[in-house]
């Protein structure tokens, strides 16, 4: 017969001091069952009196736990909702009910329950071991284990990391970061530094970066002429440039850095083809950047070439665009190589205090 054990938490999100715990239970066991635990209205009540800039969905603390342990077969996940249920720890008689139900409908039967939480121990086998039937999914020789009550291997909380994730990161798991990691698009006029911008501030803040796809592209597939751009490949340059975005979050420290947004990708679309492009308008709406930093070339470089006119047509079609969307932005100038030192050190102002009120 081999021996299965539980774990209960809400995971919110998981930590490093959850998966030691994990780790350390799975080898009392053959099967480990995490029940990742959600209720709706506790879940958005502990979001609002955190600092994250997002809320994770259920779904995205089922994944946290399934990615983590996903080497590790005999860790399974199991979601409980909660909801309806008096939250704890007034709920007890309730909770256990349900316990019991997705364990029936699951077909396991506990031996052993993980929990670091000592006030809880008596509260298990009262609850659990005199529900009806209780010996169809519990043992009658129920073992309560605990593992680090005192969190001497790693001291931290999932309030703590709600509170401030970026405080916290080192606690945080691998596949947990890729949920916080910042977005910091270097956008604006051409020829204003953006790309040495981004270059920069990635190597200050020893992160990943994306470089501008376009760029790129119009140098691989068309000779470096851009005025051969059509249509067609709008959208082919859209999902490439987010398909690096998304790498490039998969392996960054906090924050990752974008050369370009797709705000200016639809600015270049309108410019070339008089219109949206529909494919970039979904990225548009899609994608959350949550720091923009804007640069303007100064309106009184002295430029009389077509170029010049094109560059502040450029720059009006994206603000507006900007504008039109609620995008906040940060501006800074750009007039001649002196301004790539300032805007490098306004830009880890502004991300700095962001990560501050973050
Ligand atoms: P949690 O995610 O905070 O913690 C999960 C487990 O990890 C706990 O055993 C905890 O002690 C342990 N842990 C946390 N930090 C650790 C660290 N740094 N090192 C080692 N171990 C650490 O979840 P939780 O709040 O304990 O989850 C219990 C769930 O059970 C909740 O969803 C709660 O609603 C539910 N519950 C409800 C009732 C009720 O009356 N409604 C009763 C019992 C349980």
């Amino acid at each position: 017969m081999s021996k299965n054990g539980i774990i209960f938490g809400k995971f919110y999100p998981l930590h490093i001091g959850h998966v030691d715990f994990i780790q350390r239970a799975s080898g009392f066991v053959d099967n480990l069952y995490i029940f990742v635990c959600s209720d709706n209205e506790r879940d958005k009540k502990l979001f609002e009196e955190s600092k994250m800039k997002k809320m994770p969905t259920i779904k995205d603390r089922i994944r946290f736990v399934e990615k983590t342990f996903k080497h590790q077969k005999n860790i399974k996940v199991i979601h409980m909702a909660e909801d309806g249920i008096p939250f704890y720890p007034n709920g007890w008689k309730l909770w256990s009910e349900r316990v019991q139900e997705i364990l029936l409908t699951n077909n396991i039967k506990i031996d052993i329950i993980f929990t670091n939480e000592t006030q809880d121990i008596q509260n298990y086998k009262d609850n659990f071991l005199t529900l009806p039937n209780f010996e169809k999914s519990f043992n009658k020789n129920l073992e309560i284990k605990v593992i680090d009550v005192k969190r001497n291997n790693f001291h931290i909380s999932a309030t703590e990391i709600r509170k401030n994730p970026y405080e916290n990161w080192f606690f945080i798991p691998k596949y947990v970061r890729e949920f916080f990691v910042l977005k910091v698009a270097i956008i604006g006029s051409e020829h204003s530094g953006k790309t040495n911008l981004t270059h920069k501030l990635a190597n200050y803040y020893n992160t990943t970066y994306v470089k501008e796809y376009k760029k790129e592209y119009v140098k691989e597939e068309l000779q470096n002429k851009i005025e051969n751009l059509q249509y067609d490949d709008y959208s082919n340059i859209a999902y490439e440039h987010n398909r690096r975005i998304l790498k490039s979050i998969k392996n960054a420290d906090k924050l990752t850095f974008i050369d370009t947004d797709f705000y200016s990708l639809q600015t270049f679309s309108i410019i070339q083809n008089e219109e949206k492009h529909p494919v970039i308008e979904d990225f548009v709406k899609h994608t959350n950047f949550d720091v923009l930093i804007y640069i303007e070339k100064e309106s009184n470089i002295q430029n009389t070439t077509n170029n010049y006119n094109k560059m502040s047509k450029f720059d009006n079609i994206l603000q507006s665009l900007l504008k039109k969307n609620n995008q906040k932005f940060m501006k800074l100038s750009y007039k001649n190589s002196i301004s790539l030192t300032k805007n490098y050190i306004k830009s880890i102002d502004i991300i700095n205090n962001y990560l501050k009120t973050k």
